[in-house]
């Protein structure tokens, strides 16, 4: 991985960090901290919304995005060399799939193989 690539990453995940602090924040109030992104059902969104604050399931889905989060930073503020490499097969992880899943530790192809398992 270029350090370019490295940089590009970083700076997404710094970003989202923040957005999820600010979110885990704001308790009440908002219902901008609904994302159409979190992998929650439709019903559940719309609970939420009515509240007017997050519900435990979606703090508690943040929070464990944070800490991956957290650990990718570290892994690339430490210049670890096997960030952005394939766990398995030690090819490249696409950029694309690095800016949605900074964690990420498998590359798709390996990833689709180890979900089918
Ligand atoms: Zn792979």
């Amino acid at each position: 991985m270029t350090q370019d690539d490295r940089a590009i990453v970083r700076a997404r995940v710094v970003e989202r960090i923040d957005e999820i602090r600010v979110s885990l924040q704001r308790d009440t109030g908002s219902t901008s901290a609904v994302t159409p992104d979190s992998a929650i059902g439709r019903l559940t969104r719309q609970d939420a919304m009515q509240a007017g604050h997050m519900t435990e399931a979606m703090r508690r889905q943040r929070q464990a995005e944070l800490s991956r989060l957290e650990v990718a930073l570290r892994r690339i503020d430490q210049d670890d060399d096997e960030y952005g490499e394939c766990g398995q097969c030690e090819s490249p992880i696409a950029m694309a799939r690095l800016m949605a899943r900074p964690d990420a530790r498998l590359c798709v192809a390996c990833a689709e193989l180890a979900e089918r398992k």
